[in-house]
C-alpha cells in the first residue's frame, strides 16, 4: 500500500463517520451529542451501536466492535485498509494516487501472466492424450468434472522441460518463471538449460484472495516423492497467508458466518463437490495467525475438521492463542476414519456434516483427546496432564467449568479437584522457592498491565492529558507489551507536534491484537466521565504499587541482615512510608 498521507487525511476529513454509517444503518438517530441505531454487526432489537461526530468514531456496545471511519467501511465492506480508503475516496470525490507501485506492481502482473499461462497449459494438456492416465487417476479418486473446471485442476506431463520449452518459445523470461518455482535452472545439463519443477503430477493451481494465481500444488500420479509439491514462497504467494479455495468459499463462508478448515486440495474439493462451499485449506499443515485474522472478518465460527491420522493438530492448536483475541470462536472436530473426501465418499455429506458439528472448543477437545490416549495410566498422572490444559485457559470462570467437567470424567468431586488444582499449581510448577517468585513478578505485570492498558485507552480518548503523561510516564517503565507501543507511537506523534485522537491512532494499527484492544477501548470514549480523576487514580496507582514492591523488596533484604542492616535501608523505608502516606491521603481527600 502506498497511499500519500496527506490523501489518507483529505479523505478523512471529507467522509463523516455518522454520514458513512447512516448509508448502512437506516435506523441511525441523533441522541444528544452522539448517534445511536441498530448494530449492523450483530442481530440486536433495541439499538446499542454508538456514533459520536466529535470523536468521529463508532462503537457497539452489544458486541464491542468498533473503530473509526475507515475501520467501519473495511468491517461492514471485508476490505483491506487501503481498500477502503480508496472506497470512500470514491464515495467522497476524491482521486487516489498511489505512490511509487507502478514499477512493483508492473513486476507482479507479469509474474501473475506466467502463472496463468501454466495454468492454462497444464488444463489443457489434462483434457489432451498426454494428460489421459492423470484425468483418469483425478476420476478414480472421485472428482467430478465439474470440479476439474470450478478448481482449474490441470495436468504437468512427465516430460522433463515441457513447461520450460514452451516458456522459451514464447519468449518469456525464464528468470522470472525460476522466481515463481515453476522452473529450475539444469545442474547436469548443458549451462543455461531449464528444466520443470512439477512433473507428473495433477496439478492444483493455488489462487489468492483476489482470484489470482499465486501458486501451484502438484500430486505426484503413481508413485514418487514427495506425494504433494508445492510452489516455494515468491512475490506472489506467502503460504502463511493464502487459504486454498478461499476465492471460491468466501462468500458462503460471510453467508454462513462459518469456515470450516481441512487439511488437503482434494478434502476441499470434496465438500464442494457436495454442495457445501465454506471450505478451506491452508498451504502447510497448520493455520496461522494471519489466516484466523482474515477469516474473522468473514465469519464467526471456524471450525478446524481434522484427518483421523492428522500430523496438523499440534501445531494448529497453538496458532489457536490468536482466535481468542479475535471476535471468532474455533471448534475442532476429528474424523474418526480416513480424510474429508474419502469420508464423504463412503459415508455421505450428512455424516460429515454431523462430524463438523460436533466440534467442540480447543480445550475441551485436548481433554477428549487425553482421556481418549488415558488408557491405563494412574489417575495422579492423568490428573496432570488434564491440570496443564487447565493451566492453558484464560478465564478464571472457565477453569473452574472446566475443573467441575474433569471431576466428573474422572470421578473426583468438585471442591476436592479445584483443591487438587490449587496444590498443583502451588507444589508441582515450584519445588524451591523459585516458584512463589515467579508468582510474584507475574501479579506484578498483571497489575500494571491493566492500568498501564487503561492509560492509554485514557489519553486517545482525552488527548488534553497527554502533556502531563510524557512528564508522569514512560515507555521504558511499562512491562505491557500492547500498552508499551500504543503509549511509544502516542509519544512519537506527540514528540512531532501531530493531533493525537483515538480515531487517527487506529490506522496506525490496521490489524492485529493491538487493533483489537484500541476497538475494546473505544468503549471508554462514550462512557469515561471526569478524565482528569481517572488519569491522576492511575498515576496514584501505579505509584503506590511500585512503592510497595520496592518496600518488600528492601524488607526482605532487611530480614536476610538482620543486625547488619544499614541506616540507609531504615532511611529508605521511612521515606517510602511517608510518600505511601501522602498519595494514600490525596486519594481520601479527593
Ligand atoms: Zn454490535
Amino acid at each position: 500500500m502506498a497511499i500519500p498521507r496527506d490523501t489518507i487525511e483529505i479523505i478523512r476529513e471529507r467522509s463523516r463517520i455518522e454520514e458513512i454509517v447512516q448509508r448502512y444503518v437506516p435506523s441511525l438517530k441523533k441522541r444528544g451529542a452522539n448517534y445511536i441505531g441498530l448494530c449492523p454487526f450483530h442481530k440486536e432489537k433495541t439499538p446499542s451501536f454508538t456514533v459520536s461526530p466529535e470523536k468521529q468514531i463508532f462503537y457497539c456496545f452489544g458486541c464491542q466492535t468498533g473503530g473509526n471511519v475507515f475501520s467501519f467501511i473495511s468491517k461492514i465492506e471485508h476490505l483491506s485498509f487501503p481498500e477502503s480508503v480508496r472506497f470512500l475516496g470514491k464515495i467522497t470525490g476524491i482521486e487516489v494516487r498511489e505512490e511509487e507501485s507502478r514499477d512493483r506492481d508492473k513486476g507482479l502482473a507479469y509474474l501473475k501472466r506466467i502463472n496463468v499461462y501454466a495454468m492454462n497449459l497444464y488444463r489443457r494438456v489434462l483434457l489432451s492424450e498426454v494428460g489421459r492416465q492423470a484425468l483418469e487417476y483425478a476420476h478414480r479418486r472421485g472428482v467430478s468434472d465439474a470440479a476439474i473446471e470450478e478448481f482449474s485442476l490441470g495436468f504437468a506431463p512427465p516430460d522433463g522441460a515441457y513447461l520450460a520449452g514452451r516458456l522459451l518459445a514464447e519468449k518469456v523470461s525464464i528468470e522470472e518463471a525460476v522466481k515463481l518455482g515453476l522452473v529450475a535452472p539444469s545442474t547436469r545439463g548443458k549451462a543455461g538449460s531449464f528444466y520443470d519443477r512439477f512433473r507428473n503430477r495433477l496439478m492444483f493451481p493455488i489462487f489468492d484472495h483476489r482470484g489470482d494465481v499465486a501458486a501451484f500444488g502438484g500430486r505426484i500420479i503413481g508413485e514418487g516423492e514427495p506425494k504433494y509439491l508445492n510452489s516455494p514462497e515468491s512475490d506472489l504467494f506467502k503460504k502463511g497467508s493464502i487459504l486454498y479455495a478461499f476465492h471460491l468459499a468466501k462468500e458462503s463462508i460471510a453467508e454462513l458466518k462459518r469456515a470450516i478448515i481441512v487439511e488437503g486440495y482434494l478434502d476441499v474439493i470434496g465438500f464442494f463437490q457436495n454442495g457445501v462451499r465454506n471450505v478451506v485449506a491452508p498451504l502447510g499443515t497448520s493455520l496461522t495467525s494471519q489466516h484466523v485474522e482474515v477469516l474473522s472478518r468473514y465469519c464467526t465460527e471456524i471450525v478446524l475438521l481434522f484427518d483421523a491420522d492428522s500430523a496438523g493438530i499440534k501445531a494448529s492448536l497453538r496458532s489457536l492463542d490468536v482466535a481468542a483475541e479475535k471476535n471468532v470462536e474455533v471448534r475442532v472436530a476429528r474424523l474418526p476414519e480416513g480424510d474429508p473426501f474419502d469420508y464423504v465418499k463412503k459415508y455421505g455429506i450428512r455424516r460429515l456434516m454431523a462430524v463438523v458439528d460436533s466440534a467442540v472448543s480447543p480445550v475441551e477437545y485436548r481433554i477428549q483427546r487425553v482421556m481418549a490416549d488415558s488408557g491405563s495410566l494412574p489417575k495422579g498422572r492423568l490428573l496432570l496432564a488434564l491440570f496443564r490444559i487447565v493451566d492453558d485457559i484464560r478465564f478464571d470462570s472457565e477453569k473452574r467449568a472446566q475443573l467441575k467437567k474433569i471431576g466428573a470424567l474422572v470421578g473426583i468431586e468438585e471442591n476436592v479437584i479445584i483443591n487438587d488444582y490449587e496444590r498443583y499449581r502451588a507444589g508441582a510448577k515450584s519445588p524451591t522457592n523459585f516458584g512463589a517468585l515467579s508468582k510474584k513478578t507475574g501479579e506484578e505485570i498483571n497489575y500494571l498491565a491493566r492500568c498501564h492498558r487503561e492509560l492509554v485507552i485514557l489519553l486517545l480518548s482525552h488527548p488534553e492529558l497527554v502533556e502531563s503523561a510524557m512528564l508522569d510516564f514512560s515507555a521504558e517503565g511499562m512491562t505491557d507489551p500492547m500498552a508499551k507501543t500504543v503509549f511509544s507511537k502516542i509519544a512519537e506523534l506527540y514528540s512531532e507536534g501531530r493531533q493525537i485522537s483515538i480515531d487517527r491512532i487506529f490506522d496506525e494499527f490496521p490489524e492485529g491484537d493491538i487493533r483489537q484492544f484500541l476497538e475494546k477501548g473505544l468503549e471508554k470514549s462514550f462512557v469515561a466521565e471526569r478524565p482528569a480523576e481517572a488519569y491522576s487514580e492511575i498515576f496514584i496507582n501505579v505509584k503506590l504499587y511500585l512503592i510497595d514492591r520496592k518496600m518488600e523488596k528492601i524488607l526482605e533484604e532487611v530480614n536476610r541482615q538482620g543486625d547488619r542492616v544499614s541506616s540507609e535501608m531504615l532511611i529508605e523505608i521511612e521515606g517510602l512510608r511517608r510518600d505511601k502516606e501522602k498519595l494514600l491521603s490525596y486519594l481520601q481527600t479527593r
